[in-house]
Parts: structure tokens; sequence; C-alpha cells
């Protein structure tokens, strides 16, 4: 049993901490706020067991570039002067390469295939909170766009295998009869699920205290005790914690952690808003979840209505809501989902999701400390594979060494590649 210390109390650190807890571990959680306040608080709330693509694509760069003149692209990227950045945005542009882009796909499938079951086994150890079965569905504009988005799939058989093409308005509607009616060509994944993640996180904070782990709120981790090339007590504003292994889990807070470990991790933010409209009539809104390859809008019905978010602001330094964006992101909903009663719409959210130069969680021990790891870099799909995450994450810390079948998510693998 190891005095295991994760840094760091998004779902991400919540999951790991409930995993290892449940392995039997002692665990200290570190939070430098309160739990779950981050982006794992207001995210889209879908968990997809069926796609692996990574955010840096074949020809994410163009459209990345064209953000910078233009308002309104799917990425858009800040400017920031920093070599590290600059450094960043040049290994995002090599990861939108077609090889480079199946690699960090085959890279997220060894997660994706994990999602369903780690979920699944939540619900037998007796976790409670919101998750539904209502799949989820892409949709797009016009028959080329749709054609484009099916061809990405070809070199990936298994994945394309998992979704249904949906390729005229009575199929998409039968899917979801209350989308516009003018929509007529999606793929629909139809084992997609639907997680409220506050929910979520109160469930495995509640499973956690009951393993008797430890949760410090307000304990911000300021510096590392490396002793004989490893840590061996980690420093945080509300006390110092003797640990046997680290967990770095700590979002975008992650890269000055790592920093201080002596290892440059290649991530920045990628920002993002949300908005959650309440109606209580389930049938007058989304019947699945739904992505929209025009507006680039992701639409999740919960218990209490829908939750709609979007935009990917790379390198933003502060989750900011700027309310030109919310309205847009409103009307492009309404387009979408018109019948929707809008009376109640809550307040504009944002977050800073944690992005890595190929768009792939970063997981495994910190190059050169052999006692600390890091479970970082899950951009879109932190919720989703933060379960999974924590199942490798345990057999890594078990074994006490890097295991080959999770090199694609090592950190080890930015610096293979210089
Ligand atoms: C608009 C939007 C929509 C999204 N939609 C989805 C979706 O539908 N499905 C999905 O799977 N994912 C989605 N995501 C992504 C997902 O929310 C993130 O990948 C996930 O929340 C990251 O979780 P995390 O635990 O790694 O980081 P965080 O939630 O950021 O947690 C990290 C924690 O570490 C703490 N911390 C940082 N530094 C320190 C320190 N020095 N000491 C102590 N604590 C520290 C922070 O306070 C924070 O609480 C979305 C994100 C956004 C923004």
């Amino acid at each position: 049993m190891s005095k295991i210390v994760i840094v760091g109390a998004g779902v991400v650190g919540l999951a790991a901490a409930y995993e290892l807890g449940k392995r039997g571990h002692s665990v200290t959680l570190l939070e430098k706020d309160e739990y779950g306040q981050g982006p794992s608080h207001g995210n889209a709330a879908l968990v997809t067991g069926v796609l692996s693509f990574p955010v840096p694509a074949p020809g994410t760069i163009p459209v990345a570039a064209k953000s910078l003149l233009k308002s309104g692209q799917a990425i858009t990227l800040v400017p920031r002067f920093s070599p590290a950045y600059v450094t960043f945005l040049l290994r995002m542009a090599a990861a939108t390469r077609s090889r480079a882009f199946a690699v960090g796909t085959m890279a997220q499938d060894i997660l994706t295939v994990k999602v369903l079951e780690s979920f699944d086994e939540y619900v037998a150890d007796g976790l409670k909170f919101e998750m539904h079965e209502r799949g989820s569905m892409h949709v797009f504009d016009n028959e080329a766009e749709y054609t484009a988005a099916m061809k990405v799939f070809e070199p990936f058989e298994s994945i394309r295998s998992r979704v249904i093409g949906l390729d005229s308005a009575a199929a998409v509607h039968e899917v979801d009869p209350a989308i516009a009616p003018e929509i007529s060509y999606g793929y629909y994944a139809k084992t997609d699920r639907q997680v409220e993640p506050d929910s979520l996180m109160a469930a495995l904070v509640a499973a956690i205290k009951a393993q008797g782990a430890e949760l410090v709120e307000h304990a911000g981790v300021i510096s590392f005790v490396k002793t004989a090339g490893k840590v061996s007590a980690v420093v945080s504003t509300a006390g110092v914690y003797e640990a046997d292994e680290v967990i770095i889990a700590a979002g975008v807070g992650s890269r000055p952690l790592a920093a201080m470990l002596g290892y440059s991790l290649p991530q920045y933010s990628g920002g993002g808003y949300s908005v959650d409209i309440h109606y209580g009539d389930p049938e007058v809104g989304p019947h699945t979840s739904v992505l929209t390859s025009a507006s680039h809008i992701a639409v999740t019905p919960l218990d209490w209505g829908l939750r709609t978010s979007s935009g990917m602001l790379i390198g933003q330094r502060a989750p900011v809501v700027k309310q030109k964006l919310i309205d847009k992101l409103l009307v492009d909903l309404k387009q979408t989902y018109p019948s929707v009663p809008y009376q109640e719409v809550q307040p504009g959210w944002a977050g800073l999701r944690p992005m890595s130069a190929d768009g792939v969680p970063v997981i495994g021990q910190v190059p050169g400390v052999a006692n600390a790891y890091l479970a970082t870099g899950h951009a879109m799909l932190g919720l989703t594979y933060a379960p999974a995450t924590a199942k490798v994450l345990a057999e890594l810390i078990e074994a006490g060494e890097p295991l080959p079948k999770y090199a694609l998510l090592s950190p080890q693998r930015f610096k293979l590649k210089k």
C-alpha cells in the first residue's frame, strides 16, 4: 500500500483518488480552491465511448490561422509571446499531419475502449450520479461536409463500425425529432452517454471520503521536496504532505507544477464556454447529444433542460465569460433547436481545458522523476476519460515502471519526437 498525494481535485484527480483508494492505497488530494470548480464543472456533459479523434486534425491549422484574422472559427489562437508557446504551436501543427493524427487517434482509443465499462463499474459500485444513455449525433449542413466527415473514418475501421451514417432528413429526425427540420446529414454514436459532471464529482467525493481518503481544499501546491531523485513530500499552502507517489492532475495548472520537477510539459489551455437552459418538458429539447459542424456547438440534454457549449481558444489565460460569444452561442442553439422554450436561460460560464500539444492526454511518469506522474491534457474529453485515466494510472503506479501498452499516452512521447 502506497501513500499517494494527488494534486488537483477536478474530475481527473477525483477519479484517480477513487480508483487508488479502491485498490487499498492511502490517498490525500490537495486542491488549491474547492473541488470541481474548473472546466470539470461546466463542460458539455458528453461521454463518448466511440470517438477518439484528437483536436489537432488535418486541416486544423489553416482554420486556426484564419482565427487570427477572423472570428467564429472552430479553433482560435490567442497570441502569446513566449518561446514555449511558439514551440507548443509548432508541435500542434506537426500533430495535424495525417500520420501523427492517426497515432494520436490510436493513443486516445486506448482510453476510449475503456470508457463505457469504467462508468458501468461506477454504477455497479453504487455511485449515484446523473447518467443517460441517449447517444450523440454529429450533424452537417450539406452532403459535401457529411461525405468529408465520413472520409475521416476511412483509416479507422474499428471506430467507423461504432457509428451509423445518417444521409437523409428522415434518418436524422428519427434520432432526434426536435432538431431543426432542414438538418439532413449526420452520424450517430448510439452508445454515447450524458453524465452531469457535478453529480459525478459529488458521488466521487462521497466515495473517497468513505474510503478514508483526505480531500484538503484551499491547499495550493507550491513546491516539491526531492530526495535522491524522487519526490518525498509535497509542499502546499495548507501544510507539507509526505508521499511515496505523487500525481499531478491539476488541469491547466499542471504545466507550472511539472516545471517545478524540471519537466517542460507542452500543454496550454483551450478555453471554452457553456450556457444552461432550464425547461420542464424533455420532449421539446434534444433527444440526444448533438455536435454541429457549421456552428461548432455541442448540445446535451440533462434532467433540468439542456447545456450548450462552444469555443476552443488556444492559449487563453483566464476563463472569461464574453457575452458576445454567449449571445452567438444562443443564436446558433436556437437555429438548431427552434422549439425549445428559451425563458430560463442561465448566466454563461467559461472554463480552460488542459490541451497538450498533440491533443492527446498525458498520463505517465514525469521524465526523470520515478515516483511522480502526470494525468492531464484531456482537452475536450476529460469527463469522458477520467475513470479510464484512473485505471491506467493505477496500473502504472502498481507496476512501478513504464508499461509499453501505455507508451502513446506517456509524457516520454514528446521527448521521442524531438
Ligand atoms: C466548454 C467545455 C466543454 C467540455 N465538454 C466536455 C464534454 O462534453 N465531455 C468531456 O469528456 N469533456 C469535456 N470538456 C473537457 C473537460 O471538462 C476537461 O478535460 C476536464 O474537466 C479536465 O479535468 P481535470 O481534472 O484535468 O482539470 P480541472 O477540472 O481543471 O481540475 C484541476 C484542478 O487542479 C487544481 N489545481 C491547479 N493547480 C493547483 C495547485 N498548484 N495546487 C492544488 N490544486 C491545483 C485546480 O484548482 C482544479 O480544481 C469540456 C471542457 C470545456 C471547457
